[in-house]
């Protein structure tokens, strides 16, 4: 069976790669189990080993097995994900229940979790360096949070428990898109359409005839429905299609979700209980930088006490603006969007067409590459002959100041058939160390960039630009690494400390002596204008007062909904309005309710976690003031951010990693300057 599989084999090729060229989708089912037959191979070597169980003969030990395992989980996801076709999704299909019952098999592994106790509670008296203790505490923490270790009716509950609420999470999840789905504003009258744009009424008169109806549907889907609420001038069809997204499973029909809500909640609760926390966020926090539900609120207030004023104020701001222009009575949730979108357009006339002729992808590319160069002296040199999976990826090698190889970096920027959207970092192979072999990684930048055209090159809109830069922080992080264990190099630390790096880069976007050394117009090679770049940040602080109070607002209803002690049976309308009611600047609205269609906390991964995308923020514009303090090229500075975040991956607490870094704690200061949150900014 094992003949002829080049995913068992040594890769001899080149840095180790994959070799995609013979790779064959019938080899990984085989692989697969030929490789988790293996691991447990090298776990029951583990739990055979007559020693008493230290750091090195568990701990460590673990963290090693299953490296073909992950290697070939690694390329059959990617791929998935880059380059897939029926085949390989049914391959995938096939694998990830393998995959699941290995793992929990694991977890339950009585006398492997015996062993990893043993260290656990040994850690703080055996000598361990700061990476050996949070490894043994990771270790211990998944075990414990998997159901290791309970007693046998407990651990019957446990299971019980998980197994429903991945249903309730798959069932909350359907029914919203089942609810999304299901609504269509149906438009008879050409009149209706008033300020609705060429390209959006030509959608939907496609939508329209695909429905085999006459004139013209819009529904609840992003595409069809932010445009008509920022543009519609009909202000009865704004509310009817507010009114209708924000009831979302929320109508008392086959779809709703009040139930699952309050069942979700409560399980919840009752895992937590069961694992020995009080409640939820405590649990599902223990490892993040904010590590309890106090540090977590105590964020949200003090975020919340600044940008409540800042919100006021742009919303002071709007009212004022509708009302000049003609507007009667209070202003609803339909009015904010297609005001704003008004007001925007008056105070920052700056759009993408404006811009992209200035951001051509090879410039970006060659100007991102150079942007590291000079904060960290690295260098990129293209390798044309390493296997890819496709003919439009390329692949760089990235050598350190001292020319010491660093990584391997693929590129892939353009949408195909076969690729998942969006854009992403991910990587072949992660950096370790074996003996003292320093193995270094193998990390991948995926992006769905506009394409050329005939006429002209690939230009990335300012969106586009960011997001490289984004994707391009992340895969610093993975390439700079410099830990002993896998599983805590590059990117695998906290995740409300992971988009540290990556947004950290965003801000180069907006800097005028970065942008100055780069950015010309592709056919003219004018130098992009100053009051443009003056024009971009301006933007960016518009309504951001508003836009934070409103995150806010679904942090604290997230957290409330992970801290409850005790059962909830209450209305969750009552509970809800009580969560956001100091958030709030808007009349009620009578039928809607947010929780029912919160699927980012009660279907997704993010709960007891939404406060994190502020979190990162906070991080991310407190580490760049220290660069526009010390200068945006500082190379001292950047060594220390280097040193301190980008090699250190989840070897030590961030906390510690960051004071290191900045010299003081992060403060919310930056990010309320960089937003315009303190309320003397000026507006107009
Ligand atoms: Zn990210």
């Amino acid at each position: 069976m094992t003949i002829n599989n080049p995913l068992l084999e040594v890769w001899k090729t080149p840095f180790g790669t994959p070799p995609f060229e013979i790779i064959k989708i019938s080899h990984f089912y085989p692989a697969a189990e030929e490789a988790i037959i293996n691991t447990i191979r090298e776990i029951n070597l583990i739990t055979d080993n007559p020693e008493e169980p230290d750091f090195e003969n568990t701990i460590a030990a673990l963290d090693r097995t299953g490296e073909i395992l992950g290697r070939i989980s690694s390329v059959l996801f990617n791929l998935n994900s880059v380059e897939t076709s029926k085949e390989l999704q049914a391959v995938a299909r096939d694998v990830s229940p393998l995959l699941t019952r290995f793992s929990n098999d694991v977890t339950l592994n009585e006398k492997l979790f015996s062993r990893i106790r043993t260290v656990y509670e040994k850690r703080e008296i055996s000598a361990l360096t700061d990476e050996q203790k949070i490894l043994t505490e990771r270790k211990y923490r998944s075990f414990i949070l998997g159901g290791a270790g309970l007693k046998e009716e407990s651990k019957n509950r446990f299971r019980e428990i998980s197994e429903e609420l991945a249903e309730l999470s798959l069932k909350f999840e359907e029914n919203v898109l089942e609810e999304t789905n299901s609504y269509e504003l149906h438009i008879t009258d050409k009149s209706d359409l008033a300020g609705l744009p060429e390209s959006l009424i030509e959608t939907a008169s496609m939508e329209a005839v695909a429905r085999k109806k006459t004139g013209w549907v819009f529904t609840l889907h992003f595409p069809s429905y932010v445009p008509f609420m920022l543009l519609s001038e009909r202000r009865e069809l704004r509310e009817k299609m507010f009114r209708a997204y924000a009831s979302r499973s929320f109508r008392g029909n086959e779809y709703d979700n009040t139930v699952n809500v309050l069942r979700i909640a409560n399980l919840r609760l009752e895992i937590a209980e069961i694992t020995g926390f009080g409640n939820f966020a405590e649990m599902t926090l223990g490892d993040r930088m904010a590590d309890s539900p106090v540090k977590v609120i105590g964020f949200l207030e003090q975020l919340y006490d600044a940008a409540k004023p800042a919100a006021i104020r742009d919303f002071d701001n709007l009212r004022k603006f509708a009302v000049e222009n003609g507007h009667v009575g209070p202003i609803e949730r339909w009015d904010w969007a297609f005001y704003s979108e008004k007001l925007k357009k008056k105070l920052h006339n700056i759009d993408d067409e404006i811009l992209k002729p200035y951001f051509s992808l090879d410039k970006v590319e060659k100007a991102i590459f150079d942007l590291a160069g000079s904060l960290y002296g690295i260098k990129f040199l293209q390798n044309r002959s390493v296997s890819v999976y496709h003919s439009e990826v390329r692949t760089f090698e990235v050598y350190d100041a001292d020319n010491s190889f660093l990584a391997l970096l693929y590129t892939d920027y353009h949408p195909r058939p076969g690729k998942n959207g969006g854009a992403w970092m991910t990587s072949f192979r992660e950096q370790r160390k074996t003996g003292v072999t320093d193995v270094r990684p193998l990390i991948s930048i995926v992006a769905n960039f506009t394409r050329a055209s005939e006429n002209r090159p690939s230009l990335l809109s300012f969106t586009e630009l960011t997001t490289f830069l984004h994707e391009f922080g992340h895969s610093l992080h993975g390439m700079f690494s410099k830990c002993n264990y896998e599983s805590l190099s590059g990117t695998n630390v906290a995740r409300d400390f992971v988009e540290l790096p990556s947004q950290f880069m965003e801000n180069y976007a907006f800097e005028k002596e970065w942008l100055d050394t780069w950015a010309s117009h592709y056919i003219t090679g004018e130098k992009i204008r100053e009051e443009i770049i003056f024009k971009i940040k301006e933007a960016s602080t518009f309504n951001e007062g508003y836009a934070c109070n409103r995150q806010l607002g679904f942090g604290f209803l997230d957290m409330a909904w992970h801290t409850i002690e005790n059962p909830v049976d209450t209305n969750i309308i009552v509970f809800e309005r009580d969560a956001l009611e100091k958030t709030e600047l808007f009349p009620a609205v009578e039928g809607t309710n947010m929780s029912a269609s919160f699927s980012h906390i009660f279907a997704g991964g993010y709960a007891a976690g939404y406060y994190g995308y502020k979190w990162a923020e906070v991080l991310d514009a407190d580490a760049f003031s220290y660069f526009t303090e010390t200068g945006i090229f500082n190379r001292h500075t950047a060594e220390l951010f280097r040193k301190n975040i980008l090699e250190k991956g989840g070897s030590e607490q961030p906390q510690d990693l960051y004071v290191r870094f900045r010299g003081k704690e992060p403060s919310i200061d930056a990010l309320l300057k960089r937003s315009g949150l303190n309320v003397s900014s000026p507006f107009f």
